[in-house]
């Protein structure tokens, strides 16, 4: 049965139009708290090239987290392996922005997709490149095949005066011997990372090489080999949404990566990927009404890994 994707995505818009009240812009970068809650954009990128979108799919936003999906890609690329012997692979169960874990577990965060995990991948990176935060800019350029693709200086400026319990962070797994680059360093990188903006339909298409077992599926390089690709996939569906990713499998049941600028970034592997955006976030830090945007796709299109 063909699916009609267009029609679903302006169903799912007439039907979220309710909840674009209901979340809160993250605040606590102050920048991203002037963008309104009322915007909604969703892009499905599909592996034979087609596209579909609906409202504000178009327009930039703070990738944020989302970010820790590719600058993990280009480490695991890079390093392989060898990256689990400093960050973990279980759910945390904590904020993303949590320190209380790292103190027992002696500086090894639990996974990728935390700060403490983001700011050690970043840290790799930077063992390997010029500058990590140009590394993963370059990368998601490539990816989605956008030179012009971009950091926000006022975002990540924003976020680095306000970078405290990041600093934190990074300081204890410094003092763990866990950060091998000057805290202030791995800090200003990660901020700018965050910071980059980009698009749904440029997220979507970023992707989906994720979907299509590591190969980016409109020019045939292979980025990753189909294990790894597996792999991060595992990692998105139990880590990638903070600490309501079990929720959030219940609900979408697709791998996915959110981001506090309101961003979600999910896959359907072996056919699409899918991107949706609105700043109001819930009590969690995920896009209020992205999340049921995705619930919706889900259910209309049964379409989801289970
Ligand atoms: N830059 C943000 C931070 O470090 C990213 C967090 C997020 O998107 N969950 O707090």
């Amino acid at each position: 049965m063909t699916i009609d994707y267009q029609q679903i995505l302006e169903d799912i818009h007439q039907e979220i139009q309710p909840l674009l009240s209901q979340g809160k812009v993250a605040t606590y970068i102050p920048e991203l708290s002037k963008v309104s809650p009322q915007h909604f954009g969703m892009a499905v990128y599909c592996l034979d090239g087609r596209s579909y979108m609906v409202g504000d799919a178009q327009q930039k936003f703070s990738t944020q987290s989302i970010t820790k999906l590719f600058a993990l890609s280009l480490a695991f690329e890079r390093e392989g392996n060898a990256i689990w012997k400093r960050v973990g692979r279980e759910p945390s169960g904590n904020p993303f922005n949590s320190l209380s874990q790292l103190e027992y577990e002696r500086g090894i965060p639990r996974n990728p997709f935390i700060n403490a995990g983001a700011l050690v991948i970043n840290d790799i990176l930077a063992q390997r490149f010029v500058q990590a935060d140009i590394a993963v800019l370059q990368f998601m350029r490539m990816l989605s095949n956008e030179v012009k693709i971009d950091f926000d200086r006022e975002v990540a400026i924003s976020e680095e005066k306000h970078a405290h319990r990041n600093s934190a962070i990074a300081h204890l797994m410094k003092d763990f011997g866990n950060l091998h680059n000057p805290v202030d360093s791995v800090i200003a990188s990660y901020c700018r990372q965050c910071s980059i903006t980009m698009t749904c339909l440029e997220l979507a298409k970023a992707g989906s090489f994720l979907a299509n077992h590591g190969t980016i599926p409109w020019s045939g390089n292979k980025i990753l080999d189909s294990s790894s690709a597996k792999r991060l996939n595992a990692l998105m569906l139990t880590c990638g949404t903070y600490d309501v990713a079990g929720d959030f499998a219940f609900r979408v049941g697709l791998p996915a990566k959110s981001g506090v600028g309101g961003g979600i970034l999910a896959l359907v592997p072996g056919e699409l990927a899918v991107c949706v955006w609105s700043p109001g976030l819930d009590p969690a830090g995920n896009s209020l009404a992205g999340v049921m945007a995705l619930e919706l796709f889900t259910t209309m299109t049964a379409r989801s890994i289970f």
